[in-house]
């Protein structure tokens, strides 16, 4: 565990801030990764690494206020304290593909945009779909918009109610591409499970290479004490990126259950 000094937050969305620090492992971390946050006194939860800059050895996480942990991190400021553990995890497969489509949804955009820089880098051709309830929901438009720009790559935007981009679900925009006969080399997804299962269902349909991000409850994030358990697999450990084959491996967990902190099956 290092401590490290926030060095600016920025409010991203009413329920979404963005806390960055310096650390210099953190900074060399790979897109998809993530760290163990601590809140001294509070709790230690796991957050995606949502900017990595290794040349300034500078890294930050975005975190929705959902609970206890997340709620004291959001009370925080410049110059206040945490301890970071990390990062962990394998990452997102970057190889030479020439086409990919990246659909996220809340914060799971966070991985994503790490991601999508790394894929500019290497010219890769990017289809990005992100979803939200309602337009001032949409984390990261601005940012992502801009990154994209650089490889000519294109940005479709969905809206639950219809106030921004498409009116529907990012899955509904996704398989409208995909009848239309465009083709992808890979998908990768990052949001909430239920919008990955439909998009593992869509690449297995359309017989896609599919990458998704997991979150389950996490303890100590090292594979000891299986909190995290998705069928055989362990999410810090082995994941928290899994492909199509693995996902249809756990295909009965995946999108239908996790298990709380006591170890309890929760409906997804
Ligand atoms: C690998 C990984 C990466 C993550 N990255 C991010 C991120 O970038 N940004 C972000 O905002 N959150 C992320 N999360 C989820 C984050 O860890 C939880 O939201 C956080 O632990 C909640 O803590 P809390 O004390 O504020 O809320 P709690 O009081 O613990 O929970 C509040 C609510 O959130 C649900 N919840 C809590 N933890 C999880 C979880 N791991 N999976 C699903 N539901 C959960 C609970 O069931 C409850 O309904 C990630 C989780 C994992 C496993």
């Amino acid at each position: 565990m290092r401590t490290v000094k926030l060095t600016s937050v920025k409010a991203e969305t009413p329920a979404v801030k963005s806390f960055a620090f310096n650390d210099e492992l953190c900074s060399k971390g790979e897109p998809g990764q993530f760290v163990m946050v601590w809140m001294p006194g509070v709790d230690e939860v796991p957050m995606s690494l949502s900017m990595l800059n290794s040349r300034r050895g500078q890294a930050a996480i975005t975190a929705e206020r959902v609970g206890e942990a997340t709620e004291s991190l959001h009370n925080m400021k410049a110059g206040d304290t945490i301890g970071v553990r990390g990062p962990f995890g394998n990452n997102y497969t970057v190889s030479k593909a020439s086409k990919v489509m990246i659909v996220g949804g809340g914060t799971g955009l966070a991985s994503l945009v790490p991601l999508a820089e790394k894929l500019t880098k290497e010219r890769t051709k990017i289809t990005f779909l992100m979803g939200a309830k309602t337009k001032s929901t949409l984390l990261f438009h601005a940012h992502i918009s801009d990154v994209l720009s650089r490889a000519k790559g294109r940005l479709i935007v969905a809206t639950e109610d219809g106030s921004y981009g498409q009116r529907g679900l990012v899955t509904m925009s996704a398989e409208k591409l995909f009848k239309q006969g465009e083709q992808f080399n890979m998908i990768y997804t990052c949001g909430p499970e239920k919008m990955m299962q439909r998009m593992l269902h869509l690449t297995e349909r359309f017989h896609i290479p599919f990458e998704a991000s997991l979150e389950r409850f996490m303890r100590c994030a090292i594979g000891l004490c299986g909190t995290c358990v998705i069928g055989k697999y362990r999410v810090c450990q082995d994941g928290p990126i899994f492909s199509s084959q693995q996902l249809l491996e756990v295909k009965d967990e995946f999108g239908c259950w996790r298990r709380g902190f006591d170890g309890r099956k929760i409906r997804v």
